[in-house]
C-alpha cells in the first residue's frame, strides 16, 4: 500500500517513508491510497484476540512495508507494559447501550499514549528502512496531553530528540508539571507566549522552511513530526475502534452486524478522523458525533459547510480541544472530496490567508451524512461531570464530560437509540480542579493542585494514578518561555 499526500496526488510513498517524513514536503498530509477492507467475518475472529492481536491485525493492512516480526515487535514494546489495563483500552458500561471506551490507561493518563507508546517503536523501524544514518528530530506543538505522551514515549530512544512547545498560560497545572519534570537525556521542553494554534503554526512553519531543513542535514539530522498530522499518529488509533467493537459483541452489547454510533471530544479531529476510518474499513457505524467546546469551530463547519477560524479563541477547562485549526479535517476533505489535491489546496489556502472556506455542496453532503456535531461551555461540562457522577457513579474528566454531554443533547434531540461509544480521552484526576469544581462546587478554594487531587479522591472514592501523585514534590528541570517568534532560535539552542 502506498502513500498520498493531501496537497500533491503525484506523491507515492512507503508507509515507513510517510512515517520517518511526518509531513510532505508541499505541507501535504500523508493518506493511504485506498482503504483496506474488512469483513464482518475478520471482525468477528479478531474479537479472540487480546488488544496486542487486534492491533497486529490492522497495523499490518496499512503498514504494508513492515515485516509481521517489526509489527510484533512495535505493538508488544507499545502495549504489552505500562498499561494500567490488561484490556488496554477498556468499555466500562455507563448505562444500557452507551459505553464508555477508556482510552487514558497508559503511562501520562491521556489517550494519547494509545499512539505515542506506539509511534517511536514504529519511527524507528520507518526511518531504518527510509533514511538510515539520520538522528530525528521530533517537534511537537502541544495542547498539553500530546507533549507529555511524546515525550515519555520517545524519551532516551536510540537516535532522536524530542523538542516540546507548549502554550504558556493554556494547560492545565498538572499538564505542566507533567511536563517540565521530565526526565530522559534527548528531551527538551519550551513554553511560548501564546496559544495552541500559535504552537502549531511555529512548529509547521519550521518544519517546512528550506533554510531550516538544510542547517539540520549538515547536523546528520532530520525532523519528523509525533503530532496527528503523522500518519503514525493516526493508524494506532483505528484499532481501538475496531477493537472496541469486538468488545461490545464480546460482552452480548450487539450482534455482529449491527450499527454504534461513536462519540468523540475532538479538537486537531485526528481521534474521530481513525473512527472514520475504522468506518471506511467496514466496522458498522451509524453517526461520529464530533463534540467540541467552547471553541466550536468543528460544529458549525460539521452543520454549514462553512469553516471560519475568524472568531474568539476561549481558554476552557478542556484545553486539550481548545484549537480552532483542525489539521487532520484537512485528511478527510481529501477522502470527501473523491481525493481531488486541487480543491484541498484552494481550500486550505483560503485558511490560511483568510481564515475561512466553504465546501462545495456534494462534500457538504457526506458531511452531513456520515456526522453529526455540537458543543458544550464549561458551565455544561462541569454541570455534566456532576450529573453522570450523581447518576452514574461515573467520574469522568473535563473533555470526556463534553462528549457525554454532546451525546446527551443529540439522543434527546434524535431519539436515536443506537448502541454508542464514547471516547474518554483523559483521567480526571487529570484536570482535577475543575473536576473538584464539578463535583464539590467551592472546595478548591486556596488548594494547591496536589490538596485538590486529595480532595477529589476522599469526595469521591477514585483513585488518583500515581504517576500523577508522584508529581507532588518534583522539581521542574524545563522552566524556558519564548515569544512564537523566536521558537527557531529555542530549536537550535536544544540541538547544540
Ligand atoms: C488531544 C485530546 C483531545 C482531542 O483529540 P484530537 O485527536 O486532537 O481531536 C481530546 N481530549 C484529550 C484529553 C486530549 O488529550
Amino acid at each position: 500500500m502506498l502513500y498520498t499526500s493531501t496537497r500533491d496526488k503525484s506523491i507515492k510513498v512507503s508507509s515507513s517513508e510517510a512515517i520517518a517524513h511526518g509531513i510532505s514536503a508541499e505541507g501535504g498530509l500523508f493518506v493511504p491510497e485506498s482503504i483496506p477492507q474488512i469483513s464482518m467475518d475478520d471482525i468477528v475472529r479478531i474479537s479472540k484476540l487480546d488488544y496486542i492481536g487486534r492491533a497486529k491485525e490492522i497495523l499490518s493492512l496499512y503498514l504494508t512495508d513492515f515485516t509481521a516480526e517489526e509489527i510484533d515487535s512495535c505493538v508488544r514494546g507499545a502495549y504489552e507494559e505500562g498499561f494500567s489495563s490488561e484490556k488496554v483500552a477498556p468499555l466500562h458500561t455507563l448505562t444500557k447501550g452507551t459505553e464508555i471506551l477508556e482510552l487514558w490507561k497508559g503511562p501520562t493518563c491521556a489517550f494519547k499514549d494509545m499512539a505515542l507508546q506506539l509511534l517511536p517503536h514504529l519511527l524507528t523501524v520507518a526511518s531504518s528502512k527510509s533514511t538510515p544514518d539520520k538522528e530525528i528530530v521530533i517537534l511537537v506543538a502541544t495542547s498539553g496531553d500530546t507533549g507529555k505522551a511524546a515525550l515519555e514515549g520517545f524519551k532516551d530512544v536510540k537516535n532522536t530528540r524530542i523538542l516540546v512547545f507548549y502554550p504558556n498560560d493554556g494547560v492545565s497545572p498538572m499538564q505542566k508539571l507533567q511536563m517540565t519534570t521530565q526526565e530522559g537525556s534527548n528531551v527538551g521542553v519550551c513554553a511560548i507566549e501564546g496559544n495552541f494554534d500559535d504552537a502549531q503554526s511555529g512548529v509547521k512553519k519550521i518544519f517546512t522552511d528550506k533554510a531550516v531543513a538544510a542547517k539540520l542535514e549538515e547536523k546528520g539530522m532530520m525532523f519528523s513530526s509525533a503530532n496527528s498530522i503523522n500518519w503514525g499518529r493516526l493508524v494506532p488509533q483505528i484499532v481501538y475502534y475496531v477493537s472496541a467493537y469486538c468488545d461490545m459483541l464480546e460482552k452480548g452489547a450487539i450482534n455482529a452486524g449491527d450499527e454504534i454510533n461513536v462519540v468523540v471530544p475532538t479538537g486537531n479531529f485526528g481521534n474521530i478522523l481513525a473512527a472514520y476510518y475504522a468506518k471506511e474499513m467496514g466496522v458498522p457505524m451509524k453517526k461520529l458525533i464530533c463534540a467540541s467546546n467552547a471553541n466550536n469551530v468543528l460544529t458549525d463547519f460539521l452543520k454549514t459547510g462553512h469553516y471560519n477560524r475568524k472568531r474568539d479563541f476561549y481558554t476552557t477547562i478542556s484545553p486539550s480541544m481548545d484549537i480552532l485549526i483542525s489539521s487532520n479535517l484537512e485528511r478527510l476533505l481529501f477522502l470527501l472530496s473523491g481525493m481531488d489535491d486541487a480543491l484541498v489546496r484552494e481550500w486550505m489556502g483560503s485558511l490560511s490567508n483568510d481564515g475561512a472556506y466553504d465546501v462545495n455542496d456534494e462534500v457538504f453532503a457526506k458531511l452531513q451524512e456520515l456526522f453529526d456535531a455540537g458543543c458544550c461551555d464549561d458551565e455544561g461540562t462541569k454541570a455534566c461531570i456532576a450529573r453522570t457522577f450523581e447518576e452514574n457513579s461515573y467520574l469522568c474528566d473535563t473533555h470526556t464530560a463534553v462528549a457525554v454531554a454532546v451525546y446527551e443533547d443529540y439522543k434527546a434531540v434524535t431519539g436515536d437509540e443506537t448502541p454508542t461509544v464514547i471516547a474518554s480521552t483523559a483521567n480526571p484526576f487529570k484536570f482535577g480542579k475543575a473536576v473538584l469544581d464539578a463535583v464539590r462546587p467551592g472546595m478548591s478554594e486556596g488548594m494547591d493542585e496536589f490538596d485538590m487531587v486529595l480532595g477529589l479522591k476522599v469526595e469521591t472514592g477514585e483513585d488518583c494514578p500515581p504517576q500523577l501523585a508522584d508529581l507532588k514534590g518534583k522539581t521542574p528541570r524545563f522552566t524556558g518561555c519564548c515569544k512564537k517568534e523566536d521558537m527557531e532560535q529555542v530549536v537550535f539552542d536544544m540541538l547544540k
